[in-house]
């Protein structure tokens, strides 16, 4: 038995949202922080201006982190049970949403070390089963696919497979041995993505980034005879692009089309998203974007999923940071 066996149904996505301190860049040009967390629950808007708003000042959700709460707790309340539920053999996935500079990439990269971490711990506590972890890392910039594990940056193409839904063809997947390769493993993806960014302007805040931990396991004492006690489930950890692309295209009221400079991928997994949190019934177009069908198996059905909204308290950004908060409301 696991102590993640248990875990009930989500029928709902885990919601949250991070308010992140005021930055040097912020306190040096006299920006001031106009969002405040007033309990667990509730982020509002501090109105220092004295201007009127036509829109709501108080927003709510299961949990809000303020400035001072550590990585570690935003782990431990907005990604664990979610993350976890994969040894179990649930897919989930994590995502990170918010304008740049918000605080994405620096949430993500603490939440997947913590949760690669507790799944370390997971697999020594149980010898019963052998386990194997495969890791991917993708990027998807402009609708273009590529392999954060490969030096070679031509897109890849995406396959469907009956059995396991949407693949990318030719992905690395590296067998995972121990902390270290982890590490390891994660600067090549981050030196990867500074190559694209010095080639494609501005990349990484109009990138995605899944990087993908999958766990087969079965029990020892059926090992060789049948494969009826395997379990192979797969997490992500989604570091979006910036959401000011979104919301930019939405407020110009603009039609999503090719070639444009809007973020198809992320305006697509706000639709995702937002028919998930409505209910079972209605169409979802996984397949209009190649983030929503690479995500499509980690994404409604039995999977789980969380979303931790990143948000400046920065005056400057108000506007997006109520874009943000918005989205984070359709998402609950
Ligand atoms: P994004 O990925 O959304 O563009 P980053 O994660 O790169 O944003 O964060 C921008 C800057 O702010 C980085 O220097 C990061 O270290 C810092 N930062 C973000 N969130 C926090 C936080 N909660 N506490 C302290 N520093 C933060
Ligand atoms: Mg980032």
């Amino acid at each position: 038995g696991s102590e993640y066996e248990s875990v009930s149904p989500q029928e709902k996505i885990l919601v949250t949202v991070r308010l992140r301190p005021l930055n040097d860049r912020e306190t040096a040009r006299n920006d001031v922080s106009d969002w405040e967390c007033i309990n667990d629950n509730a982020v509002i808007y501090r109105n220092t201006l004295g201007e009127r708003y036509n829109y709501p000042t108080a927003y709510t959700f299961d949990r809000v982190f303020q400035g001072h709460c550590t990585t570690r707790q935003v782990y431990e309340e907005a990604a664990k049970s979610v993350a976890l539920s994969v040894v179990s053999g649930i897919n989930s996935s994590i995502f990170a949403y918010g304008q740049t500079s918000s605080g994405k990439t620096y949430t993500m990269t603490g939440i997947t070390a913590y949760t690669v971490a507790d799944i370390f711990q997971y697999i020594k506590r149980h010898e019963e089963r052998a386990f194997v972890l495969k890791f991917s890392a993708t990027e998807i910039y402009n609708e273009a696919v590529r392999d954060l594990l490969s030096k070679d940056s031509s897109p890849l193409r995406l396959l469907d497979d009956p059995e396991k839904g949407t693949i990318v063809e030719k992905l690395t997947e590296e067998t995972l041995r121990d902390w270290n390769h982890l590490k390891q493993l994660l600067s090549v993806c981050e030196a990867q993505r500074q190559i694209g960014e010095t080639l494609l302007n501005e990349a990484s805040s109009r990138s995605h980034q899944i990087l993908r931990l999958t766990i087969e396991s079965s029990a020892l004492e059926f090992l060789g005879k049948d494969n009826s006690s395997t379990l192979s489930a797969s997490v992500n950890f989604v570091d979006l692009a910036g959401s000011e692309r979104a919301s930019q295209a939405l407020s110009a009221g603009t039609r999503l089309k090719e070639g444009c400079h809007i973020n198809r991928s992320l305006l697509t997994l706000g639709t995702v998203i937002r028919k998930l949190s409505k209910g079972r019934n209605a169409h979802v177009p996984y397949r209009d974007s190649k983030l929503t069908r690479i995500l499509q198996p980690s994404l409604g059905g039995n999977a789980r999923t969380a979303i931790i909204c990143t948000i400046s308290p920065a005056q400057s950004h108000v506007e997006q940071t109520r874009n943000t908060l918005l989205f984070a409301s359709c998402a609950k």
